[in-house]
Order: structure tokens, then sequence, then C-alpha cells
């Protein structure tokens, strides 16, 4: 490397004078591990490209806005709804998020169709009380 190579503090990142041990601005050592600007650099740049290309394996890739909000819309259909909740809730899906998604839902409609036919009863019982009691 005929470049002259720049260094930079490891503890605040204020660039160095060629031999010096101490940093001007923090005064930490920063005898041997002097990072290069060169390899801070690629470092940086190569962090960067990996974190924007996660390889997130199919089965847990998160699930966008949208994407819950057309499976809702998707549940709420009555019937056809229901049944496509069941397939993703008992491993129609490879997505973990949405099957977790599709129990939760499923959960939601097991406790709406307790409090219906409790609302049921109590109905029917309210009914046949007043009725005999007329
Ligand atoms: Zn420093």
């Amino acid at each position: 490397m005929s470049q002259e190579k720049k260094r930079f503090c490891t503890e605040c990142g204020a660039e160095l004078n060629g031999g010096s041990k101490f940093c001007t601005k923090c005064g930490a050592k920063v005898g041997g591990k002097v990072v290069e600007s060169e390899r801070e650099e690629s470092y940086t740049v190569s962090q960067t490209s990996s974190s924007n290309q996660i390889n997130i394996p199919e089965s847990y890739k998160p699930i966008s806005m949208w994407g819950y909000f057309g499976y809702e819309l998707l549940f709420s259909i009555p019937c056809v709804g229901f049944i496509l909740l069941l397939v993703f809730a008992f491993g129609g899906t490879q997505n973990v998020n949405l099957k977790n998604f599709a129990r939760s839902y499923f959960c939601i409609y097991i406790l709406f169709l307790i409090i219906l036919g409790i609302l049921m009863l109590f109905g029917i019982l309210g009914a046949s009380a007043y009725y005999y009691n007329l």
C-alpha cells in the first residue's frame, strides 16, 4: 500500500497523527488497537450490506401491516374465512407469524362463540322466566 493510511482513535473516533500512541482528543491509549480507515470503511460497508440482505427463512418472514390487514379481512368472511382460519392455524402455512396470528384469531372466535352462547342461554332463561311469570 503506497497510500498513507489514516488512523482513528478507537474510543472517540478522532483522527490521529502519525505515530502518536495517545489520542489527542480524549487521551486514550491507541497502541496496537488502531483502526485503519480503509478497514473501517470496508467494515461499515459490509455491515450495512449484510443488514440489508438479512436472509430470514420463509417460515419466519414478518407479515407487513397490510398483510395482517388482508388476513383479518379474509378471516372475517363468514364460513370461508373460518375455514381458511382453521387451515392456517393447523399447519396450512409454513410461516410461524401467520400460524400464530391465525391461532390467536381462532381464540377470539371461540371466545366470541362462548359469549354468544352465554348470552343466548340468558336470553332463553330470561324469556322463559318472563313467560311463566306473566
Ligand atoms: Zn480519542
